[in-house]
């Protein structure tokens, strides 16, 4: 099968649209650490990221002990989990499901909260609870619970945080500027569960604790799910929005969803500013729009039709299914890509039974996988250069990784930065990436990975999305950024990271 001149052209022209050199991704590596910096200053004149203080001021090392509850209401589930820490980096988790209903869901916040208050009961009852508590924390018999909130809350303590507003179908009235955590213990005392609600928390922070308590040189949590964020560990002292801090450390929120919702620096295409347009909120989380999950496929969608209308691409002949609006899951360009076949027969049966395309030539099969190619490619290399910026964050700017007693080693010869090789010859950012802190380096001299805790179904099920951002890293960190980072699944962020905030709340780790 051959490909005509025009179609070739056609995909060059794309490809260059989508492909982010090494020169690209550094630009705009040292943009986000820009970001980053100005958003801790609190100047969101000239930052897109929020920088959020969580008041999680600690991580779990693996040898914490205890029983504790975890209650995760994202969307139509609430789950409620005992987990148990059995110390040295085991845990046992036990949960249960209960289904939001659609009255509930607009129905008054204190009617929602008795649903929560009853589930839990429900739970301890039902589960035998008390017979798998290895150990109370308090040393009183209330149950700590940790719970995580997936809407937009501003904290002001870890265990206090007012909503914003609601999304995801939400509307219970009532609960729009009161504190989240407040509401679910007053229900918890009125149903007489004896339950303290000890911390609430953000999926990503979660995320970074969870996978810090199997893994304890964790600094950095991520999700590539239906949407994209990520949070790390700061030093206190660098949060200039947070008066009084007490702490050295503290678990910041990046919220790097929204980073450049202008366009400044990232290269969007008229697809992404096509997707942006006809979204249910234009104009923010560009750089999330063009990473997870709820967009990937729809950027394809956009891609196929162009070429579709330039008849390009099935003889010029579009579908019902592929007309329709957010139909072409990102699903599909994980399965397309898995299609690696001489034919790509496999790839026809998706075009078929998901999109309704019956005519389709190998060209176009060809053609399908190499556009999903470029999309998915951009999305990992995307996802790399803000792991990158975190990660230089904490080691060149702050030092502060391996500031705080965490066994990260760092001897002075290893190459493992790129300003070690001179990949940044021309870096521009300001914060002094060539130069490490002291507390950067160890005395032992032994290099200890940063460990990345990754949560999302984009991360964990898209074909080559580990080796491709990989690759980015390496451009941007050097030839050694597989021994400086580990990207590893992190298992129940939402469960074990509530509890263990639960933990760091009541006890202090
Ligand atoms: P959430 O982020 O909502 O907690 P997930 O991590 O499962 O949940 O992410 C869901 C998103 O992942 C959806 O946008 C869906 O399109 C996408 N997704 C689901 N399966 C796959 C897959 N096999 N490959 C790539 N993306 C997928």
């Amino acid at each position: 099968a051959k490909w005509s001149d025009k179609q070739t052209e056609a995909l060059a022209k794309l490809a260059k649209e989508f492909t982010l050199s090494t020169a690209q991704l550094e630009h705009l590596t040292s943009a986000f650490l820009d970001q980053m910096q100005s958003g801790l200053a609190g100047d969101h004149k000239s930052s897109d990221l929020a920088m959020i203080p969580t008041f999680v001021a600690g991580r779990p090392d693996g040898h914490e002990r205890g029983s504790y509850l975890a209650l995760d209401l994202g969307g139509t589930n609430l789950r409620v989990c005992l987990i148990t820490l059995k110390g040295n980096h085991e845990l046992e988790s036990h949960s249960r499901a209960f289904k939001v209903s659609d009255h509930l869901q607009e129905a008054h916040i204190s009617e929602l909260m008795d649903f929560i208050a009853i589930s839990i009961k429900e739970f301890i009852t039902s589960e035998h609870i008390s017979s798998k508590i290895v150990e109370h924390p308090s040393g009183s018999d209330t149950l700590e619970l940790g719970f995580t909130f997936s809407f937009p809350v501003t904290q002001t303590a870890i265990d206090a945080g007012m909503l914003l507003r609601w999304t995801k179908g939400f509307s219970c009235p009532g609960a729009v500027g009161n504190d989240i955590v407040q509401l679910l213990q007053e229900a918890l005392n009125r149903n007489e569960v004896n339950v303290h609600v000890a911390a609430l928390v953000n999926d990503t922070v979660g995320t970074l604790l969870a996978h810090s308590y199997k893994h304890p040189n964790t600094f950095i949590g991520a999700i590539f799910g239906t949407g994209t964020n990520g949070a790390y560990v700061e030093a206190t002292r660098s949060i200039k929005t947070m008066s009084h801090p007490t702490a050295k450390e503290m678990i910041v929120n990046i919220e790097w969803g929204n980073f450049d919702k202008d366009k400044r620096v990232l290269p969007v295409t008229p697809f992404d500013n096509k997707l942006d347009r006809e979204s249910i909120n234009p104009g923010v989380h560009v750089f999330e729009k063009m990473i997870s999950g709820m967009y990937l496929g729809e950027i394809t969608r956009n891609i196929l039709l162009h070429l579709i209308d330039h008849r390009l691409l099935f003889d010029g002949t579009s579908s019902q299914k592929l007309n329709t609006h957010w139909a072409f899951e990102t699903k599909f360009m994980s399965q397309i890509e898995s299609d690696t076949s001489a034919t790509l027969i496999p790839i026809a049966q998706i075009l078929e039974q998901e999109l309704g395309i019956y005519l389709n030539t190998q060209v176009d099969r060809e053609i399908v996988k190499a556009v999903c190619q470029m999309v998915g490619k951009r999305a990992a290399r995307l996802s790399a250069m803000a792991t990158a910026a975190v990660v230089r964050r904490g080691l060149s700017v702050e030092g502060h990784f391996a500031g705080h007693g965490y066994p990260l080693k760092l001897s002075e010869g290893d190459h493992v930065f790129g300003a070690r090789t001179g990949v940044h010859k021309n870096e521009t950012a300001t914060e002094g990436v060539h130069e490490r802190t002291d507390s950067a380096v160890d005395h032992g001299g032994n290099l200890q990975q940063i460990n990345v805790g990754i949560d999302g179904s984009v991360f964990e099920h898209y074909p080559h999305f580990k080796e491709r951002m990989f690759e980015g890293l390496t451009e941007l960190l050097g030839p050694r950024a597989k021994e400086l980072v580990a990207l590893g699944i992190a298992t129940d962020g939402s469960g074990v990271g509530a509890a263990l905030a639960a933990l760091i709340a009541t006890k202090h780790c």
